[in-house]
């Protein structure tokens, strides 16, 4: 099974990505974690062309190709052959990032970013999508305790920015609900990890 977890800065993408892993490997599940922008030398490289340096490096349209050409490779060399060898694949970060962050927040609209991915991986997708969801207020809170006073990434960017990738994320729950599932992510991390598994219920074995 191919299970991506989304969400905005500062939701516990990272802490549940792990505790999810540990909590599919525990039930005798073989996991591999992946992430994107990256999960494949070839994807890896173009993160850097992504994610270093100069923020206004490229236009939106640009930047929307690049994640993906990105997602591309990622798929074929990593995720594909992994799924074929049994492994449960889980990505921190897939397409509804692009749908979210390029899409509804960058203002290319998500049809668009949706129609790159047709083109670009043959509209490959996961089983289910798993989307923390926190309000933007608690998420900022927690992404500054992550990265220090000047909460670097999640401050970088208008409340308005952020307001709209979650918009863009609940746009995505209500069109494809089969794939995609808002799980909230207030409470401990025990807890949001507990809603995860629920939300996959139907796909364990
Ligand atoms: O939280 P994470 O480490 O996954 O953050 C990666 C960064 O890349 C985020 O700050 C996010 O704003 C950005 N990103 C993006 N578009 C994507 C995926 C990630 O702008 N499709």
């Amino acid at each position: 099974r191919f299970i991506s977890l989304e969400g905005g800065e500062g939701v516990g993408k990272s802490t549940q990505l792990d505790a999810l892993r540990h909590a599919l490997e525990g039930r005798g599940l073989q996991v591999v974690t992946t992430r994107e922008p990256g999960g494949s030398p070839g994807a890896e490289a173009i993160r850097d062309l992504l994610l270093k340096g100069d923020e206004a490096r490229w236009n939106p349209r640009a930047e929307a190709l690049l994640f993906a050409a990105a997602r591309s490779d990622h798929i074929q060399k990593t995720i594909v052959p992994a799924l074929q060898q049994g492994q449960w694949v889980i990505s921190d970060r897939f397409l509804d990032s692009s749908l979210a962050y390029q899409g509804e927040a960058g203002g290319l609209g998500i049809e668009a970013v949706r129609d790159l991915h047709r083109f670009g991986s043959l509209d490959f997708l996961p089983d289910r999508t798993l989307i923390l969801t926190l309000e933007v207020g608690e998420a900022a809170a927690r992404a500054r305790v992550r990265d220090g006073s000047a909460g670097d990434r999640i401050g970088s960017r208008p409340p308005s920015y952020h307001a709209a990738v979650d918009a863009g994320f609940r746009t995505m729950a209500a069109k494809e609900p089969g794939r995609v599932r808002l799980v909230d992510a207030e409470g401990s991390p025990a807890t949001v990890t507990a809603r995860l598994l629920y939300a996959l219920g139907d796909l364990l074995p």
